[in-house]
């Protein structure tokens, strides 16, 4: 009962103040609300839900069934007891087919309203906890609904997740396996490139792995050409026909791999232009990677399938690392290759070193022979002048025993024997042939006489002497060769002397010959005798013996150094008309001549420069056609004076231009085109030794085009060159 509420709804105020009492007295808990109208008391009813409602049924407006109708309509658990006045039973009855709990009659029971009220309120409170107890097992019922669906939807969830797992357990178990089978592949790259150093069968062994790995009807390695402009198609399987085709770099598809250094995938080949010759009519798709080593690109490997779209990326990753693993090991080939190669160079170059050797030492066998057996005296020293080696000759000529020589120097053989010029004088230290040679001097051919100290022999040599240089051009010894002349020099001297008076003894019946027939002949002529005609012959005749004679002499004053000049200062122009006017005379022939006007002197033997004029102006009519002119210019330098005579002859062979000036030489092959052919070789030779003793010179060259121009040149003496005239030059021709 406790906690316990009701209503009381009575018109009589009587009762609404004595029942409370009367009920607060025997249930002291039960809470009594009073209300004295049946619409006061519906209000309060919505407001509270009271454990019994206890009402009067005549009630003025609203009576107590119509009250009963509407709690039952909005409180329909709640117990309502009426309270009846006396002799209302049919109105009881009413009540309680209305739906009402009990009815009380009036005078009121009190122990009997008591109960029945109790009753009421506990059952009220009986359906009140059954109604809350319903209320809880539904919902629990409803949680424990939620909880199924909860548990339902995360078995579903953890079901999905498990096969999710499962499913991402196999797609790694099978990318592990391909994982596993690249790695093999790769693996087997590796270890072929490992066992593999022969160029030609590592790409095909290569090939096939590659060829295995990424189901490929097709594969082919390029390799870049020698002066990396192309790609020269090396090794194949399926296309060995292009093998050896080259593909310039950057032309195509293969070219740009090479080009752009990234891995490439062409789905259909039919879409882009033939890469390698045939490959098309082969495959329909193509994946291919470059070839590197540290970056740079040593050429491409490329699968070709018949399907079209055959390759995915990974295929062409797994071609990219299988491309580095083939790029090092072509390029461990390679170097493989180049060692082979070097060490069978050098093996060859060993061998040649060798065979060298033999024959540098058969050589220096055969050339130490010969410079044994040589008659002339051989003479070599190291750079601190120590005698390396002397030959028989040499030592014969210094009075050693052979091989005596090991640790002589150059000081020492000047102490054992006297070293003399050719002019007889004592040879200077500083002039010894070797150690000329040792300061980098060549000489040649110089007349020595030595004299052995301890017997006194002596001996005219003629020394040539030479440094000797290694590669480099540094000198590492001297080497001297000495000729015996002293026979040579004996006849030599015979000679001269027999030609000295030879030509003495023919020039003064020579004379007496001229000057006879000379007189003879204008007597003949005065007779008008026709043997007038025989003695000119004659006498031209006596003039080129003469000539020959005055040669002969020349030479023997030359040798003896008795070729006087008597120098004075003469007109070189006149000089050189005189001498063109006599020869044309002589000859018939024409020179241009090419002279200043005014005099131009020079100190000079008037006789001697005429004769080497005349010398090489009859040499340009003798060696020169005759219907060919000659030209004789004179021109003044700053130094020089110089009488040029050109003519239009065969000119001289450049290799005898060194021995032209020598005594008795002449050309060979150059013959005399007029004139007599007297001639003994003498008239350059005296012709230089003429213009050397007047401090000039004489030399040749050869027209540009075609003939000699024989030049000679005198010196201007000082006081003659302060008041030079001013050359004025005219172009002349005389006949
Ligand atoms: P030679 O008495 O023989 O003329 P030279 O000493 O005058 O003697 O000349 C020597 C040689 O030089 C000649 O024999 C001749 O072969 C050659 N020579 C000289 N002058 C000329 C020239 N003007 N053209 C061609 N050869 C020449």
């Amino acid at each position: 009962m406790s906690g316990a509420r009701v209503l009381l709804v009575d018109d009589d105020a009587a009762l609404l103040q004595a029942l409370p009492e009367a009920l607060h007295l025997r249930l002291p808990e039960l809470v009594v609300d009073t209300c004295d109208e049946a619409l006061e008391a519906l209000r309060r009813i919505a407001e509270v839900d009271y454990d019994a409602i206890i009402s009067d049924i005549k009630m003025p407006g609203m009576d107590g069934l119509a009250l009963l109708e509407r709690v039952h309509a909005i409180r329909p658990s709640t117990p309502t007891l009426l309270i009846t006045g006396h002799g209302e039973h049919e109105l009881a009855i009413q009540a309680l087919r209305g739906g009402a709990y009990d009815f009380v009659k009036k005078p009121i029971d009190r122990d009997y309203f008591m109960a029945s009220l109790a009753r009421a309120v506990q059952m009220r409170q009986l359906s009140r906890q059954v109604e809350q107890q319903r209320l809880d097992l539904e919902r629990h019922a409803a949680s424990l609904e939620q909880k199924v669906a909860e548990r339902t939807l995360e078995l579903v969830a953890a079901n999905r997740a498990k096969d999710k797992l499962l499913r991402q357990r196999d797609q790694a178990l099978d990318e592990a396996r391909v994982a596993a089978e690249r790695l093999q592949v790769l693996q087997h790259v590796t270890d072929t490139a490992l066992t593999h150093l022969d160029l030609h069968n590592l790409l095909s062994e290569l090939l096939a792995r590659v060829q295995g790995a990424l189901r490929a009807d097709v594969v082919a390695i390029l390799l870049l050409n020698g002066t990396g402009t192309g790609l020269r198609v090396r090794a194949s399987i399926g296309l060995e026909q292009a093998v050896g085709e080259e593909i310039a770099l950057g032309t195509d598809v293969i070219g740009q791999i090479a080009e752009r250094r990234q891995p490439y995938i062409v789905d259909d080949l039919t879409e882009v232009p033939e890469l390698i010759p045939g490959l098309r009519a082969q495959a329909r798709s193509l994946v291919a990677a470059p070839l590197l080593v540290e970056s740079r690109v040593i050429g491409v490997i490329c699968c070709g399938a018949r399907a079209t779209g055959a390759y995915t990326h990974d295929d062409a990753q797994l071609l990219r690392l299988a491309a580095d693993r083939i790029a090092l090991a072509l390029d461990h080939a390679r170097l493989y290759q180049e060692v082979q190669e070097a060490m069978r160079e050098q093996r060859v170059a060993r061998l040649r070193v060798e065979e060298l050797a033999t024959q540098l030492g058969h050589q220096a066998a055969e050339l130490g022979a010969i410079i044994e057996a040589m008659a002339d005296g051989v003479f070599v020293c190291d750079p601190s002048a120590h005698i390396t080696r002397l030959n028989k000759a040499a030592s014969t000529l210094l009075g050693l025993p052979v091989g005596a020589a090991a640790g002589l120097t150059v000081a020492d053989i000047g102490e054992m024997v006297q070293l003399r010029a050719g002019d007889g004088e004592p040879l200077a230290q500083a002039d010894i042939p070797l150690l000329c040679a040792l300061r980098g001097e060549t000489r040649t051919d110089l007349l020595t006489v030595i004299t052995q100290v301890r017997t006194g022999t002596e001996v005219r040599l003629r020394i040539s002497s030479a440094p000797i240089r290694d590669q480099r051009g540094n000198i590492v010894g001297a080497v001297a060769v000495s000729r015996d002349v002293t026979e040579l020099d004996r006849l030599e001297r015979q000679k001269d002397e027999f030609l000295s008076v030879a030509s003495h003894e023919l020039k003064t019946p020579l004379t007496s010959l001229k000057g006879l027939a000379q007189i003879t002949r204008r007597r003949l002529e005065r007779g008008g005798h026709t043997e007038a005609a025989h003695l000119a012959g004659m006498e031209r005749a006596i003039v080129r013996m003469e000539l020959l004679v005055n040669d002969l002499l020349d030479i023997s004053r030359i040798e003896s150094g008795k070729l006087a000049l008597r120098t004075e200062r003469e007109d070189l122009t006149a000089l050189c008309r005189q001498v063109v006017e006599e020869q044309t005379a002589a000859t018939n022939r024409s020179v241009h001549i090419d002279l200043p006007a005014e005099a131009i002197l020079v100190d000079l033997d008037a006789d001697r420069i005429s004769q080497v004029l005349t010398n090489v102006l009859s040499n340009a009519f003798k060696y020169s056609p005759t219907d060919q002119s000659v030209t004789l210019r004179l021109q003044q330098t700053a130094d020089e004076v110089r009488v040029a005579i050109t003519d239009r002859g065969p000119g001289i062979p450049k290799a005898e231009m060194p021995y032209l000036f020598e005594r008795f030489y002449r050309v060979p092959g150059i013959d005399v085109q007029a004139g007599s052919g007297v001639g003994l070789g003498l008239g350059l030779y005296i012709s230089h030794e003429i213009m050397e003793r007047h401090g000039g010179r004489i030399w040749v060259e050869n027209n540009l085009d075609g003939g000699a121009t024989f030049t000679i040149a005198l010196p201007m003496t000082a006081r003659l060159r302060s008041v030079s005239i001013p050359l004025k030059v005219i172009n002349s021709t005389q006949g």
